[in-house]
């Protein structure tokens, strides 16, 4: 190809060498054996590129130099058409011949009912028969929008065409012969030409299987030989004790007897930390089950052991949250408690950090602020993480290389994250579950209401607050937006405050972007009982604790996604009482949403809720998948969908890592290649990762 092209190919998608493209692949296909007629295709057909055969019975040029436009009409038998070019006006002036007939392929659009298309592919008939193509599916790339000004989507198609000819003869297969009979794969040649060359559908299954295999062996390997690594090192600390602070915690200071599935995590974690290997477990566990008990339970055994602990959790009133409960519960006990966030004052934070750096204090509680350069623990042992899906991978591998040991590592998620993907996301770990709420826990229910409810719902939310209950209002309008300035955000809540129909209550104020002193002093005094509304936004939604709290109002609830409306409605229902989630919503609802709502009404299970999401959402947008994708170098494999090919990989690699730990043989070079491909980024050892 051209030099200009070849330079924009490279600039916005690193694309380089045969190599390179054969490896971009397409996102979709199109079926260039299937015409259309114009009549047939609607505005509602959902056709993003289609081709139809048509007369050209007229143009015309409108406008004048770079404002220019050429329009010219096509009509069959079924109906007409409008195509329209903005560029290259001259160039195709010169290509359409009024009277002719012509293949025209692009993607439809509607004016007034009208189908348009904006510089669609023209072909005479004649041209199209000689086409020889490789496929009756064409492949459409993805592109940028600088690449598709210079490159059409016909133009793409070519270039790979080109490549596949230079490259097809000189495509030797990663995997040993063994392995592919093993799975049923196809070989890496069919594999990449039935991905750019559908010759059937079968065939373009086949071979997006076979890519997929490629790239989850890569990490799996990866990932099963730092497992071997880790177990083959007797690094991790010892905690053989169970001493004074465990000890007397579980018999004088426990608020209320543990859930069943509360002291087998606990056990799990024992047993775990006696092993002389590293620790890394995962805890799953619904909002309300609980785990906050079992971190700091877990966090004394540490100090029991002369270790000291830390908890991270992801946002400041959470952490204050865990800070304040601990030193409550820990009241009169010899450990000590400091919190350090990112506005911690002077004398905190010097506290926070000379008690750390002296082995003074015991159990540091903190947010972000943790894994800042300056923190420096005199003997880490143990590591919590709270609500795990706000941390960044990096994150966490940062706060790891705290010590030349590493730590214990408790990471802990109120997400279910399935456990074949949770490997893939955070490396090899153990995962644990509580699956069990505390008893007396009420379902809470649920129900969506429109604007028209209003009324009742003020007068239902009177009524609760008479019983001496109190109510969060959730707004979504502030999302740690860039696009709203301070301001704006700080005028709409004084007025929310201000209007807020229920004058006789007090109402108090919590959002992203207060300072956190009155963030703190709001959060006081809706826990204290003296305010009996929190407005807020979903700054709320992880962690926070308020047992009275009984219900929760979200307003245009449409607009959370399904995880987060499942969190916000786990800030109730925490007591004895009855609780409510209310949702607001309005009227008109895309099928996706009111999917959701209906969801929220049909269940309390947050295992549920998040299969649904799944499917709801589909691919790539569940937590940590898109970066573990990036991070690993993924292009084709999804770890969330493709679970059986991940399994049979992790499976695979397990084996032949069994056989040659090293990847030494001869055949198994292609596998070390592979192995190397999908490392994951340079700065990422993910045997540190959590
Ligand atoms: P999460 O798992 O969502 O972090 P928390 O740890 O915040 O849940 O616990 C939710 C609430 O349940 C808290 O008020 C906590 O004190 C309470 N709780 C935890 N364990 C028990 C238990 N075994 N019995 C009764 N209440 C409990
Ligand atoms: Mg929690």
């Amino acid at each position: 190809m051209g030099e200009a092209r070849a330079k924009v190919l490279d600039h916005e998608l690193g694309i380089r060498t045969v190599g390179d493209l054969l490896a971009h692949y397409p996102f979709r296909y199109i079926d260039r054996t299937r015409y259309y007629m114009i009549g047939e295709i609607r505005e509602t057909s959902d056709l993003s590129y289609v081709q139809f055969r048509a007369r050209i019975t007229g143009i015309s040029v409108a406008g004048e130099g770079r404002k220019q436009r050429f329009t010219a009409y096509a009509q069959d038998a079924t109906g007409a058409a409008e195509l329209v070019w903005f560029q290259g006006v001259k160039w195709i002036e010169k290509k359409v011949e009024v009277g002719r007939e012509y293949i025209v392929f692009g993607r439809p659009s509607f004016y007034r009912g009208e189908l348009q298309m904006a510089h669609p592919e023209l072909e005479t008939v004649e041209q199209a028969l000689s086409r020889k193509s490789e496929s009756g599916m064409q492949g459409i790339y993805p592109m940028t929008e600088k690449l598709a000004n210079v490159l059409s989507v016909k133009a793409m198609y070519k270039v790979v065409c080109d490549a596949w000819k230079l490259a097809d003869g000189h495509i030797p297969d990663p995997l040993p012969d063994s392995l592919i009979q093993q799975y049923h794969l196809i070989s890496l040649r069919d594999a990449l030409h039935n991905i750019h060359f559908p010759q059937s559908q079968a065939l373009l299954l086949a071979a997006q299987n076979r890519l997929k295999f490629d790239e989850l062996l890569g990490v799996q390997l990866n990932i099963q030989q730092h497992r071997t690594d880790r177990m083959s090192k007797s690094n991790g600390f010892l905690f053989p004790k169970v001493g004074d602070a465990f000890n007397t915690f579980y018999n004088e200071k426990l608020p209320f007897p543990l859930t069943g599935a509360q002291k087998r995590v606990i056990k799990e974690i024992r047993q775990d930390t006696v092993t002389g290997y590293q620790m890394n477990r995962l805890l799953q566990g619904d909002v309300g089950s609980g785990k906050t008990m079992v971190a700091l339970m877990s966090m004394l055994l540490a100090v029991d052991n002369g270790f000291q602990a830390t908890m991270m959790a992801p946002t400041e009133i959470l952490a204050r949250q865990h800070f304040a409960n601990f030193r409550r519960m820990l009241e009169g006990m010899n450990v000590k408690c400091a919190i350090l966030t990112g506005s911690s004052k002077a004398k905190e934070r010097h506290e926070a950090l000379e008690g750390i750096a002296s082995g003074e204090i015991d159990i540091l509680i903190g947010t972000h602020a943790l894994i800042e350069e300056r923190v420096k623990f005199q003997n880490l042992g143990f590591v919590v993480i709270d609500e795990q899906h706000r941390f960044g991978v990096e994150q966490r591998a940062r706060l790891w290389t705290k010590n030349a040991q590493p730590p214990h590592i408790l990471v802990m998620t109120a997400t279910p994250i399935p456990r074949t993907l949770a490997m893939t996301l955070y490396g090899d770990l153990d995962v644990s579950v509580i699956d069990e709420l505390p008893p007396g826990r009420r379902p809470i229910r649920t129900v969506r209401y429109t604007d028209a409810a209003r009324l009742r719902l003020f007068g239902f939310m009177r009524q609760e607050i008479k019983k001496g209950r109190q109510v969060y209002v959730v707004y979504p309008l502030i999302k740690e937006s860039e696009t709203m300035d301070y301001k704006d955000l700080t005028d709409g809540y004084e007025s929310i405050s201000r209007d807020f129909p229920l004058p006789e209550y007090v109402t108090t104020i919590c959002h992203g972007k207060m300072k956190p002193q009155d963030k703190e002093e709001s959060m006081r005094q809706f826990k204290s009982g003296e305010a009996d509304i929190m407005v807020a936004t979903s700054v709320i939604e992880v962690g926070v604790d308020v047992p009275n709290a009984t219900v929760m109002v979200i307003e245009s609830a449409e607009r959370f996604g399904l995880s987060q409306l499942h969190q916000l409605r786990g800030r109730v229902g925490r007591g004895g009482e009855q609780s409510y989630c209310i949702l607001m919503s309005g009227e008109k609802l895309s099928r996706e949403s009111r999917a959701r709502l209906d969801a929220m009404c049909q269940t309390n299970d947050g295992f549920q809720l998040a299969e649904l999401d799944l499917k709801l959402r589909g691919a790539g947008d569940i937590n940590g998948t898109q970066q573990s994708g990036e991070a690993f170098d993924l292009k084709i494999a999804n770890p969330t969908l493709d679970q059986e090919i991940l399994s049979a990989t992790r499976e695979a690699a397990i084996a032949i890592l069994e056989q040659d730990p090293h990847l030494m043989l001869p055949e198994h070079r292609g596998l070390e290649y592979l192995k190397r491909k999908h490392s994951g980024r340079e700065e990422i050892d993910f045997s540190r990762i959590s």
